[in-house]
């Protein structure tokens, strides 16, 4: 985007309080001059000091090129709602054991069997540090690495594609697969799909992007400190597992189930999730939920001729099953219309 840089970024983005987080402007300046920062909105992105463009007058505007929330990006953005495009919807699950899976332990089956078959070399991820539940955006090479760090991560505490500059840059890593909710799935489909010089890279690794159904994403200082560990005396290395299903489930180590419902967790849901419209990540290769499945079944969205290779390969193997006739769509339906509301009315 020509003559556009972190300024206007700012004006457009920072500063009305729609950014995402997903961290695709933290990934992409190559003067590694965007951070975020922790204010009383949460962790919010904001601009060292120097930059290619401002202070050098050498044309950059990678930040802002990559952002799907800008004013140039507002009609694509509003568009971004319901099912989207896709060749087929089914269940599925992995032909293995994974222990920590979400749901029917599709994604995990996927992207072990690209890693394993060598269709990719690395996956950027968010993985949770298991003491504290923070939330890391991460590079993973190794397929018992994937499996071991199946699961959803509902709190937010890191710039998520903030990895995949170690990935590109730093490590040079040629195939990658990246897997994120929906806002951080738009932002790598502009990486894969723009003709600016500093977002090729990017777009020429990333060879598989994976979307998880999202409706919001928590603070994390505020779901886990604030909520769990102090009002319900939970440690953080007593969860066991957090889910999402019309309230927060909370299992813990010793077996017990705990719940917050959601209205409760208002104050907790990230200021930029109000502008989404993307429950099922339109913009992915393969989209996967829990909804719409039974459980210990993934549901799967597949959009794109790399989505249909990477799941027919993975079930070729016998790594992934597939479960035609287990899908019902309706509840997809009526909760990506109602998260549509939110930015249409
Ligand atoms: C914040 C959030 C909200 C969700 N909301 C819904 C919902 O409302 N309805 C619904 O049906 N499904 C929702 N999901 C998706 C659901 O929880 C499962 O991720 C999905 O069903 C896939 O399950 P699986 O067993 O196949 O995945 P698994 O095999 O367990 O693999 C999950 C993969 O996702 C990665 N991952 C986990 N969290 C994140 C994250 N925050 N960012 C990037 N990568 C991550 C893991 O590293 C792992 O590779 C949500 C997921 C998240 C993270
Ligand atoms: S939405 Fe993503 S790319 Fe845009 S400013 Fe926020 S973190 Fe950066
Ligand atoms: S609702 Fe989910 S996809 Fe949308 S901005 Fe929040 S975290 Fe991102």
């Amino acid at each position: 985007m020509p003559g556009k840089n972190y300024q206007n970024l700012k004006e457009e983005v920072w500063d009305t309080g729609i950014c995402s987080g997903c961290g695709a402007c933290v990934a992409v300046c190559p003067a590694d001059a965007i951070i975020f920062t922790r204010d009383e909105n949460g962790d919010s992105p904001v601009q060292t000091g120097y930059c290619k463009e401002v202070t050098d007058n050498v044309p950059c505007g990678a930040c802002y090129t990559v952002c799907p929330r800008t004013a140039t990006e507002e009609k694509n953005r509003m568009e971004k709602t319901g099912l989207g495009e896709y060749t087929d919807i089914f269940a599925a699950h992995s032909g293995f054991a994974v222990e920590k899976r979400q749901s029917g332990g599709a994604v995990t089956a996927i992207l072990a069997n690209a890693i394993e078959e060598g269709l990719i070399d690395a996956v950027v991820t968010v993985t949770a540090d298991p003491w504290t539940q923070k939330p890391q955006s991460v590079v993973i090479t190794q397929t018992e690495v994937v499996i071991a760090k199946a699961g959803s991560r509902y709190a937010w505490w890191v710039p998520t594609l903030a990895a995949l500059k170690s990935a590109v840059v730093t490590q040079k890593i040629e195939t990658i697969a990246v897997v994120g909710v929906p806002c951080a799935v738009s932002a790598a489909r502009i990486m894969k799909t723009s003709d600016h010089d500093l977002l090729r890279p990017f777009g020429r690794a990333i060879r598989l992007i994976v979307g998880l159904f999202c409706t919001e994403t928590f603070d994390y200082e505020m779901l886990i400190n604030d909520k769990i560990v102090r009002e319900m005396e939970i440690e953080p290395w007593q969860i066991a597992k957090l889910d999402v299903r019309g309230k927060l489930i909370i299992e813990t180590t010793d077996n017990a189930v705990r719940e917050i419902p959601l209205d409760a967790l208002g104050d907790c849901v990230r200021r930029g999730c109000h502008a989404c419209g993307d429950l099922t990540a339109v913009d992915s290769d393969i989209s996967a939920g829990s909804m719409g499945s039974p459980d210990g079944e993934t549901t799967l969205i597949i959009r794109t001729s790399a989505g249909v290779g990477f799941v027919d390969h993975a079930t070729e193997t016998g790594r992934l099953v597939v479960r035609k006739d287990a899908c019902d769509l309706k509840g997809i339906i009526r909760l990506s219309q109602i998260k549509a509301e939110r930015i249409h009315t």
